[in-house]
Formats: C-alpha cells, structure tokens, sequence
C-alpha cells in the first residue's frame, strides 16, 4: 500500500467541475486583479473568522510582512516568536529591519511558552508573533495580558489553523490581527499562493488595505510605501468553492486523529491538545526518540511523513548573527530531534489508517 502525505486528488475529484467553472467565471470577466470574488471571500473568512475585518492578500507570509509594516515596526524594534515554527514567521521580522528574538516552546504543544515570555521583553519590544503551530492555538490568555501589560501587540500566526479555537474564540479573532495562508497544504488552500489578515481593528484594517496596493490611497498618490500584496481573483474563486467544505475537512481530520490516537498513545507521543481548545491538524505529529529510524521505516514502507521542523530557527544559519547557540531552546532542539508528522488529511481510508499505524508500531520497535 502507499500512503502519501497529502492526497490532493483525494479533494480535488469530486470538486472538480465547479473549480474549473469558478476559474472559468474569472477568465470570462477578465476581473484578474481586485475582481469581486474576493471581497466576497474576504466577507466570509471575516465572519467564520469571528472579526470585523478581512484583507486578503498574496500569501501567508505577506499577511505576517503587511502586518508588521502596518503597526510600523521597523528598524531599532525587536518581535518576540517562538523557533518552532515554519522560516517565514521570523523571515518577515528580519524583513521589515526588525529584530526577531525567540522564546522556547512548551514541549506538549509545541507553542511558544508564555512563562519565558515576559524576561525576553525590552523596551524595544514591539510585538509577539504566537504561532498556532499544526493547528492548535497558542496560551492566548497568558500572551495577551503580558502583550498589554507592555504595550505590544499581538500577532497570531494562524497559517496552519483556520478554524481552530482558543477557549470559544477563533483564530485570528484573538490578538491584534490574524495571519492566514491558502498555501495547498493548509486546510483552506488554494491553487497557487494566497492569504488574508483578519482583524477587529478598524485603523489596522484601513491601513493594510492601502499597504497591499503599493500604498496609494487614491490612486497614484502615496501617503506612505507599501507593496503588491493583492490575492488574485482566481484564487479567491477556487477558495470560496472549497469553503462550503471546510468544516466537514476538520471534522475528517479529526476524526482521523481520534483514530490515530487510541490506537498508537501507548506508543509514541501523540498530539497533546488542551481542552479548551479546538485543534483543526493541519498536521498530525507524532514523537519518539527512535524518530530517524521511524522515519526511514516509513519511508520503506511508502507513507508520506515529514519532519516540521529539523532545525529550529534560532541554529538556522541565516540568523547566526543573532547570536543564539544550541542549548539556548532546548526544548524546540528537543522536539526538532523527536517530532515526525503523519498522512492526517480527511479523505484517508480506514484501511490507509490501519496501514500506517501498523507501520508505526513496528517502525519504533525496530
Ligand atoms: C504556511 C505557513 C506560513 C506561510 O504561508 P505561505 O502562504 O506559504 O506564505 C507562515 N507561517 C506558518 C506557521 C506556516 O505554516
């Protein structure tokens, strides 16, 4: 049997007639650029989102770069994350001439641990950037009553969680702003690149709008610099037809996950996910010491696995000016070492299932 990471086949069959005569709808209007698809996209995140509020744009990544240019956070200014998180995270800190500086992880969840936070704090400090690492969301309360005890606000990367929930509230409905991305592999992706900034700030919402168009507020008359961070219409077309479907995706990889979990607690570590919280596995990661040789067994036995992330950033090459040495994470070196992350997508059958966590149980035996 082979069971590969993601099957995006699996998805797109049944959908694809109406993907292709939603991209269809876009070529016969000629409305590439700001067509009306995407307000109407942006209305519907806003409100599954929980927010006033939502921009789309490019992709993820320009959601967490737009943001941080919309709060004017620059050079002299430093934004606190986590290093277990995916590059563009603290990428776009050093982007805008910032200077990211990293909290370890809790080991259960993988998110930033909001003990470490406040001692990491100067008063150059201008942001924290929590990311609600493989879809489960970070100590919300904890960071946001720090961020305002020192004036910071509060970016949620919430690329990999659309839909999650902290406490009753969604992601991206929680800090100052949220950060989204329709990369494929998100459970909303689209057919390229794509993502959106939620937010209930009306001042923060203006601004990111102006910024995503180059700056101009009207047109050809620049206030201040911005750039292209426009999401295309026909992304946005693909995304509202693959909206509808949402709720039923989490449900499949929940549901999966439940399987998973009876079946393999007793052999590696599995997802750790508050109570509180709704976890929508974006990913389903799995952990255990013998995690090299787990990882060579399945790659034998053909399933899809993949290691987010091998290198925590702060031994990322790029960022050796900063400093950091290993032992300064132990925790996000730790997991880094451990973690290994499974096929969790909805359309995977029982017997895919059964096959992988046949393969499981044997791979760390071994
Ligand atoms: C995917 C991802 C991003 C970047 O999104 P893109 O749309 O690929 O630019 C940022 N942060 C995290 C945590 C992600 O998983």
């Amino acid at each position: 049997m082979k069971v590969p990471m993601l099957d995006l086949n699996a998805q797109y069959e049944p959908i694809k007639e109406d993907v292709l005569q939603a991209m269809r709808d876009v070529f016969d209007s000629k409305r590439f650029i700001n067509g009306p698809q995407i307000a109407e996209l942006e209305e519907k995140i806003a409100e599954y989102c929980q927010c006033k509020y939502a921009i789309g744009v490019s992709s993820g990544t320009d959601a967490i770069l737009i943001s941080l240019m919309a709060m004017n956070i620059g050079q002299e200014d430093e934004v606190i994350t986590t290093p277990f998180t995916f590059f563009a995270t603290a990428g776009c800190i050093y982007r805008v001439g910032a200077k990211p500086v990293f909290v370890d992880i809790d080991p259960k969840t993988y998110n930033i641990n909001p003990v470490l936070l406040e001692e990491k704090i100067t008063e150059r400090t201008k942001a924290v950037i929590p990311v609600h690492i493989f879809g489960q969301t970070a100590e919300m309360d904890k960071i946001n009553t720090i961020a305002k005890k020192h004036n910071l606000y509060v970016i949620e990367d919430a690329a990999q969680a659309i839909g999650s929930e902290y406490k009753g509230k969604r992601a991206g409905s929680i800090g100052d702003v949220g950060c989204f991305s329709f990369f494929p592999s998100k459970n909303l992706g689209c057919c390229g690149d794509g993502g959106m900034v939620t937010t209930n700030n009306e001042e923060l919402a203006e601004k990111i709008k102006i910024l995503r168009a180059h700056g101009s507020k009207p047109k050809y008359y620049h206030k201040i610099i911005g750039g292209n961070f426009r999401i295309d219409t026909i992304q946005a077309a693909v995304i509202l037809v693959k909206f509808p479907l949402l709720e039923k995706w989490h449900k499949g990889r929940q549901d999966n996950a439940e399987y998973y979990g009876d079946r393999l607690m007793d052999v590696v570590g599995i997802p750790y996910v508050e109570n509180y919280n709704r976890m929508i596995y974006n990913q389903y990661t799995i952990r255990t010491e013998n995690r090299d040789k787990l990882q060579k067994y399945l790659n034998d036995s053909n399933i899809g696995n993949a290691i987010y992330y091998p290198v925590p950033l702060h031994l990322q090459e790029c960022f050796a000016y900063l400093g950091y040495k290993e032992g300064d994470f132990s925790e996000a070196e730790k997991a880094a070492k451990e973690v290994i992350s499974i096929p969790i997508y909805p359309e995977l059958t029982d017997e895919q299932k059964d096959y992988v966590i046949e393969k499981v149980i044997n791979g760390i035996r071994i």
